[in-house]
């Protein structure tokens, strides 16, 4: 029984979920801002998903070279295939050169050049001249453990800023007040049993990605996209969940990520005819053409039989060129991953590679502030009070169709910062702490013990593994109407079979198995929306490429999709216009409108 459960309280002024670079650095802003902060965290804050990210985190600093926020601002318009907002992408490529001092003064180790200054790497997408020049070194680095430095270093400002940490704490709904506010959450505490309830002002989710509804994914096996699930069963919307981003370098087998760091460093791509194709699709960006676009040439390559290896169907990743110096000193990590994921000393042998699932464009629909929408056709840019959203689990829309690599990074701390201001100045420091709510308590307890409970017949793993190898066959790099139409079949029959899963422990402990359920009902609900959403986008854009309808449909298409789910699994469809407004005008020193107006994608 529900009511069986007792529940711990907690008020808090703002309570944020996640303890990745986006939950610290709204964790560290919001206690800046002078509010009593909790921020809950399924695993240790240093092992969320962002201490992987390697390559670096973008701004238009210039210690490289001439560069300045209009190129950067303009790449990643392009790089969205101009599905971004334009207000958000403005604010994140104006804001990134100071959130990167910022760090910086938090004490993150960037590399540095011989004068001293942080260290830029060139990355894919990033150029010179609004597109026209040559690449740009804009990607500062620590190394090729970036998001570990920055995580460490979050994690460490929190503390001495007095955030209060509740560390191993599942979150498992949001309590949503009559009125559509968002009140809190109630978390599960793993490792004692015990249940919490969090009232707040204010809720922020910084939960991360799903990339773990597919088979092979560069994500850690904790990016399970369990806010989206929340919000879905809040009866909110997801947003632009068809694009998904495949890194055109995963470890083929392993899945395990070589940044684009590689091929900014001078790495290379071959076919199985020893060729550079990149240079035959990109002539200008080769190598580091945008992410999208590199993974489907390769898919091309191997489709085409110019696969490498025994059954032609990886390719290979050259920095067997490169100074050993330089991979000792800017890519350890990768070197090391190489050995031991691949068997290959580096510095004599290429990588096999594959595109691999890497991140998530869609998620919750936020505004530049951080702030959750729930769109209606009268109101597109509608406030869920209460309730904030930030990170990969976001959708601001900085990244449109198609995320720029280390652009990720700079999302996470412009916006967690950005969350902290506006709450800053909306929330009523005078205010109580929402009350009690009964109904919500008993609601989110009640479906906890269904599936702590939960006796049909099917094993979690039973059940994420046909959901993972059906996102993966048929919501792969390059889609058909038919290869959709089977996804939505498939998943479909897969979400039907939730009712009869099967838990084996019943305890309240420690009990992964439940966890598991949990994050699987989770996945499921993003990939459904995911599957859904691209089977009736009939177009190609960014990382959703349609061999069906091969180009871009700005008159029909540039639109965000907004998704709904029931809890049958019943996806409901709608679309939200695209802020194609940036946040200054030119007149007052702001991008000029014709630079950023839509065209042909070519790298
Ligand atoms: C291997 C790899 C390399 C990458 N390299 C780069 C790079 O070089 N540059 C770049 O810009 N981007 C990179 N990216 C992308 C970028 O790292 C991620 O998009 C970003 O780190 C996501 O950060 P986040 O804070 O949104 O979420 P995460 O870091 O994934 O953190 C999610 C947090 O939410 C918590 N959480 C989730 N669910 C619950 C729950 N139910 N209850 C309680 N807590 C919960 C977790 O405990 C965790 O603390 C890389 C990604 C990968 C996978």
């Amino acid at each position: 029984m529900a009511s069986a459960y007792e529940i711990i309280d907690h008020e808090f002024d703002v309570v944020v979920v996640g303890a990745g670079g986006a939950g610290l650095r709204a964790t560290l802003g919001m206690a800046e801002q002078g509010f009593n902060t909790a921020c809950i965290t399924k695993v240790f804050p240093t092992r969320s998903h962002t201490v992987a990210a390697q390559g670096g985190i973008a701004a238009s600093l210039s210690n490289m070279g001439p560069d300045n926020w209009q190129w950067h601002m303009y790449d990643t318009v392009k790089g969205s295939d101009w599905l971004g907002d334009n207000d958000a992408m403005e604010y994140l490529a104006r804001q990134a050169p100071a959130a990167i001092y910022e760090l910086e003064h938090y004490g993150v180790p960037f590399s540095r050049t011989e004068e001293g200054n942080i260290y830029q790497r060139p990355f894919g997408g990033h150029m010179t001249e609004f597109g026209d020049g040559p690449p740009v070194q804009r990607t500062c680095a620590a190394a090729d453990r970036t998001g570990h430095a920055i995580l460490h270093t979050l994690y460490g400002q929190s503390l001495r800023n007095n955030a209060q940490f509740f560390i191993e704490y599942f979150a498992l709904d949001l309590i949503m007040g009559d009125d559509g506010a968002c009140e809190g959450v109630i978390a599960w505490k793993l490792d004692d049993g015990t249940m919490h309830r969090f009232r707040a002002k204010s809720t922020v989710l910084a939960t991360g990605g799903y990339g773990r509804s597919f088979f092979s994914a560069t994500s850690a096996h904790t990016c399970t996209g369990d806010g989206n699930g929340m919000v879905a069963r809040a009866g909110l919307p997801l947003q632009d969940m068809e694009f998904v981003q495949f890194h055109p370098t995963g470890i083929y087998g392993a899945g395990v990520l070589i940044t684009e760091g590689a091929r900014g460093e001078g790495g290379y791509l071959t076919n199985s005819e020893g060729e550079r194709f990149m240079e035959r699709y990109a002539p200008n960006a080769k190598d580091l053409a945008s992410r999208d676009v590199v993974s489907r040439c390769m898919t091309l390559e191997i489709r085409e039989g110019r696969g490498v290896g025994p059954k032609k169907d990886h390719i290979f990743l050259h920095l067997d060129h490169l100074d050993p110096k330089v991979l000792h000193q800017r890519l350890p990590g990768i070197t090391e991953s190489a050995k031991i994921f691949a068997g290959v000393d580096l510095t004599r042998e290429p990588i096999p590679v594959l595109p691999t699932v890497h991140y998530n464009m869609g998620g919750i629909p936020a505004n530049y502030h951080g702030e959750v929408l729930n769109p209606t056709d009268a109101e597109p840019d509608r406030i869920v009070p209460g309730l904030m959203a930030v990170g990969e689990a976001a959708c601001a829309s900085v990244h449109g169709a198609n995320r720029l690599g280390s652009n990720s990074l700079t999302d996470l701390v412009v916006f967690g910062r950005a969350a902290a201001l506006r709450a800053g100045e909306v929330i009523d420091r005078s205010a109580p702490i929402p009350a009690i709510n009964k109904a919500q308590d008993d609601k989110i307890m009640a479906r906890f013990d269904r599936l702590r409970n939960a006796n049909g017949s099917k094993p979690t793993a039973e059940l994420r593994d046909a959901m993972q190898h059906t996102m993966q066959e048929d919501a792969a790099v390059f889609r058909t109407g038919e290869t959709l139409q089977s996804g939505v079949a498939r998943m479909s029959e897969i979400y039907g079979r939730l009712p009869d899963v099967k838990v084996t422990d019943r305890s309240l402990i420690w009990n992964t198995d439940l966890v598991e359920t949990l994050e699987l009902e989770n996945l499921m609900a993003n990939a459904m929306v995911t599957v859904v959403s691209a089977e009736a986008r009939h177009e190609s854009r960014g990382a959703h490429a349609r061999e069906d309808f091969p180009d871009r449909d700005d008159v029909a298409w540039r639109k965000h999709s907004l998704s709904w789910i029931d809890d049958a699994g019943k996806v409901r469809l709608g679309y939200r216009p695209v802020h194609v407004d940036p946040l200054t005008p030119h007149s007052d020193g702001g991008i000029d409108l014709k630079k950023i107006a839509p065209k042909v994608r070519v790298y």
